[in-house]
């Protein structure tokens, strides 16, 4: 827990020796964390920062994973239909090309953005940051990607684009035969493995690397 209770002396210490709690704002002074404790508010019980072990290590290998189910979830067969003798094998990618080719451009562009585009540069940001920590070069550019990457953020939306596809399952497995195909488990393990990435790279320690400010997380 951050120690706030000598919140009357905040004054005298420089501005890298406090932090501002994003929820409730309190100040308080800068705990120094050991690997694989976390700071809360002791106001309101945010995470402030935590200090993850072997950061950039385990965020590369969480990344490159990532980065090998891409290709597979996108474009093997997510679930085969067959309807009155014909089957058809639907990918992520024939969705897309689906939509376009139905005079819906517009979905389909939208639909491509969020579910291929952003997530595959969201991932190459992730890794290029961690590339310039890990190698020690281009931490201007590290940090340029690194904002990219909170700016692409939100707009990157597997886990709406999964829900689709459970609730399209449920839906065709009534009229269609339906068998799902290798491309859904690939895509749910990209999201899995997305969402431990997310977890794993904590921002305070990344944006503290980029800035050349500690060599630990090089670790
Ligand atoms: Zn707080």
């Amino acid at each position: 827990m951050a120690d706030s209770a000598d919140t009357h002396d905040l004054s005298t210490l420089s501005l890298d020796e406090l932090v501002a709690c994003h929820e409730c704002d309190l100040l308080m002074r800068r705990p120094p964390l050991a690997d694989g404790e976390r700071a809360e508010c002791p106001r309101c019980g945010y995470e402030l920062y935590s200090h993850r072990h072997q950061v950039i290590r385990r965020s590369l290998a969480l990344v490159l994973a990532a980065l090998l189910l891409y290709i597979p979830a996108n474009f093997l067969p997510i679930m085969q239909l067959n309807l009155l003798g014909q089957t058809t094998e639907d990918t992520i990618w024939s969705g897309v090309v689906g939509l376009y080719e139905s005079d819906m451009q517009g979905v389909a562009v939208v639909v491509f953005l969020c579910s291929m585009a952003v997530p595959l540069l969201k991932l190459l940001c992730q890794l290029l940051v961690l590339l310039s920590i890990a190698w020690d070069i281009g931490r201007g550019y590290g940090l340029l990607f690194y904002r990219i990457y909170h700016h692409l953020r939100d707009w990157g939306m597997l886990e709406v684009y999964l829900m689709g596809i459970l609730v399209a399952i449920v839906k065709l497995a009534d009229i269609a035969d339906l068998s799902l195909g290798i491309g859904l488990l690939c895509f749910v393990g990209l999201l899995l493995v997305q969402v431990w990435l997310e977890v794993t790279m904590s921002p305070h320690q990344i944006w503290r690397a980029l800035s050349g400010e500690d060599a630990y997380a090089r670790d």
